[in-house]
């Protein structure tokens, strides 16, 4: 259902691209520096989801930008408190006397709560804000066949990691000689609805929808979180074990050693062991690190993503 590339080389800034099945549109978390980003890319995307602001998560937003302009298109960014802002202000730093009307559309979805964002758009030349709404739901972003949830993590700012949940599908597992036909998609609207007693004909008989419900089994939809910057604390774990137990795989960041968890401490971020644990408490089917500081060569690097998979495998 999801396919993630990391766009980002281990020594740069973090940046993934989600493509979903059977979408013409892709999708971006975060945009740290990804030279691997192409344009292409870039004019495809329908939203962007903003961890947080600091620099090694938005450095590329200029590049994204620079290609998105022309295309005509609604881009949807998601972020934390401030975001519209923000946006506003970097689009804002370049001159704009040559652009068309309607060039690109930004829909900033600015999260308030745990449940409550706002949205307002953007739109050239004069980028000013124009609100829309605001919103009660715990869904950010509703595409055809997923939506995305999210969860606020504490990084001395708030840092939102994302769930990307694609929709349950029913199944109908045909026995005692039943064969397809119309009723098939009766039946999962009958269940859908739990109307026990709509009457649904197969070939020449009548049936019962409650007689018929045990053909009916449902598939859960596969679930991808996107976990950056966050203090290892107890109060981060516990929101991400409510939002992200069970997901079939999840990005998280890890950006020290070991050995540097001092370091993690004094900058409210993860350290290898600690992601790792937190995605076996998880039970997450595929957990992968991503995010790295700096300071690190590929060995210290190696070393680092082993420590992951030993707590996470162990
Ligand atoms: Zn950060
Ligand atoms: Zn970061």
């Amino acid at each position: 259902m999801f396919s993630v590339e990391i766009k980002s080389e281990r020594d740069e800034d973090v940046c993934l691209l989600i493509n979903v099945q059977n979408h013409s549109y892709n999708y971006i978390c975060d945009c740290g520096e990804a030279k691997a980003l192409s344009a292409k890319e870039c004019r495809n995307t329908k939203a962007i989801f903003l961890s947080h602001t600091h620099i090694d998560h938005f450095i590329n937003f200029d590049k994204l930008l620079r290609h998105q302009i022309g295309t005509e298109k609604k881009v949807t960014i998601c972020g934390p408190a401030g975001i519209t802002d923000q946006i506003q202000h970097r689009i804002k730093s370049y001159c704009w006397n040559l652009i068309e009307a309607g060039a690109v559309t930004y829909e900033i979805r600015e999260i308030k709560d745990t449940s409550t964002y706002s949205i307002t758009n953007l739109n050239p030349p004069l980028w000013e804000k124009e609100e829309v709404a605001v919103c009660e739901q715990e869904s950010i972003f509703t595409e055809k066949d997923f939506s995305v949830e999210f969860e606020i993590l504490d990084h001395k700012t708030s840092s939102i990691a994302y769930l990307f949940r694609a929709e349950d599908k029913l199944k109908i597992n045909l026995k005692d000689g039943f064969k397809g036909g119309k009723w098939i998609s009766e039946l999962k609207n009958a269940y859908i609805l739990n109307d026990e007693n709509k009457v649904i004909q197969i070939e020449e008989k009548e049936y019962l929808a409650k007689d018929l419900f045990p053909m009916v089994s449902i598939i859960q939809g596969k679930r991808l979180g996107v976990i950056m910057d966050h203090a290892a604390s107890h109060d981060n774990h516990i929101k991400i074990k409510n939002k992200f137990t069970h997901c079939d795989d999840v990005y998280i960041e890890c950006f020290y050693k070991n050995e540097d968890k001092e370091l993690a401490v004094k900058n409210y971020h993860s350290y290898a062991a600690m992601s790792g644990s937190i995605m076996k408490e998880c039970n997450v089917k595929n957990a992968i690190p991503v995010h790295y500081s700096r300071k690190y060569d590929a060995t210290e690097l190696d070393e680092l993503i082993t420590q992951f998979d030993k707590a996470y495998k162990l």
